[in-house]
């Protein structure tokens, strides 16, 4: 059997020796901004940790990048393979604009391989073998405009392989009034991560595991790069949130999970929202159940226990901790059911019943 790499590779369309009009997907193509040029035209990206190096006529691990003669590309500029209108809860964002609703959009391919990934259709494939939508940057503004959409979410795949597009879409709707915001396994360079602190409004990033056994096993990514990133949005001053899917057997020890919310008090505080996400079977993890009910209420009992503020249990509809509490008062601020906003109880920013600060982006 080929390994999926290789056989992604023998399915991949001829590549073009230039951007002439004979490529049929010239309008999704852009020079890509984060490379450096090496001899014999190779490249070097920069975009991601992995840092590909690329022969001509080659493309990158993500299979969304491709080096046409020394000069590397893009191939997924404005080549959205998914949207849809959801609501911010479900990014989940718990503390950006609650009760809204986020235009949101992906192209095919990402840098990492997660074994329980849930949109692997898109994610886990070349542009080319999925269908899209031409969307460039202004459009994809006045689109969520039109829709009563006051943030666009970038999701779905992974947005760090399509920087180009998220970085020019934000901008184009900042100008516009919308917002922007990243759902990402924060797998990226410095370099492009602080282009994109400046143009978006929030980044909520999947810390998959807290062990870089996980990492290397589950996901093919590092533990180390991931963190780094989201030290650096703190530092950024992005509003930011985490999610952290329990994965029974694989990564729901209570070391994890003490490990996890020591660092994350220790590094950026006891404000970040920290989100435990029940698992489903997906993908190439279908042989491990659903994760139970108790085991998230454990992790979220470590983490509180931690002095962590803002620890909420996602996708178990109807549990107490999908709403957020005052952590002076301890009465519920903002009221979910779902991925619906069933009370707002702020004012300003302020819990309306003892004026404590909850910390977020409340008012757009
Ligand atoms: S973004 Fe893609 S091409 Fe660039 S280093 Fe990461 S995996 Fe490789």
């Amino acid at each position: 059997m080929l390994p999926r790499r290789r056989f992604l590779q023998s399915l991949a369309l001829p590549c073009f020796p230039c951007l002439g009009a004979t490529d049929p997907d010239a309008r999704y193509t852009i020079e890509a901004r984060f490379y450096d040029k090496l001899p014999y035209k190779k490249i070097k990206c920069k975009l991601c940790p992995r840092e590909c190096v690329i022969d001509d006529r080659e493309r990158g691990y993500c299979g969304a990048r491709e080096n046409r003669g020394g000069v590397y590309y893009s191939l997924v500029y404005s080549r959205v393979a998914a949207s849809h209108i959801d609501p911010i809860e479900k990014k989940p964002l718990f503390h950006f604009l609650p009760g809204t609703m986020a235009f949101s959009v992906a192209t095919a391919g990402c840098n990492v391989n997660c074994k329980m990934c849930q949109n692997w259709d898109i994610s886990q494939v070349r542009p080319e073998q999925v269908g899209a939508t031409y969307i460039p940057p202004k459009d994809l503004a006045s689109l969520a405009r039109r829709n009563n959409c006051p943030s666009l979410a970038y999701t779905y795949s992974e947005p760090v392989i399509f920087s180009e597009y998220v970085l020019d879409s934000a901008e184009a709707g900042r100008a516009a009034g919308v917002k922007s915001v990243v759902i990402s396994g924060g797998y990226i360079q410095e370099e492009p991560l602080k282009q994109m602190c400046r143009r978006v409004d929030a980044i909520k990033i999947d810390v998959k595991a807290f062990s870089e056994k996980f990492y290397k096993e589950i996901v093919n990514g590092e533990l180390k790069a991931v963190l780094n990133t989201i030290v650096l949005i703190r530092k950024s001053g992005v509003w930011n949130e985490l999610v952290y899917l329990v994965i029974p057997t694989l990564n729901d020890s209570d070391d994890e999970f003490r490990g996890l919310a020591r660092w994350v008090k220790a590094e950026l505080g006891t404000d970040v929202p920290l989100h435990f996400s029940q698992f489903h079977p997906e993908y190439l993890l279908k042989n491990l159940p659903i994760t139970p009910v108790a085991t998230l209420d454990r992790a979220k009992a470590i983490a509180d226990s931690e002095g962590l503020h803002y620890v909420y249990i996602g996708n178990v509809p109807g549990h107490p901790a999908e709403s957020t509490w005052c952590p002076k008062c301890r009465r519920v601020v903002v009221e979910r059911a779902g991925f619906t906003v069933r009370g707002l109880h702020l004012d300003k920013g302020k819990c309306r019943f003892c004026h404590q600060a909850i910390p977020g982006v409340w008012v757009t």
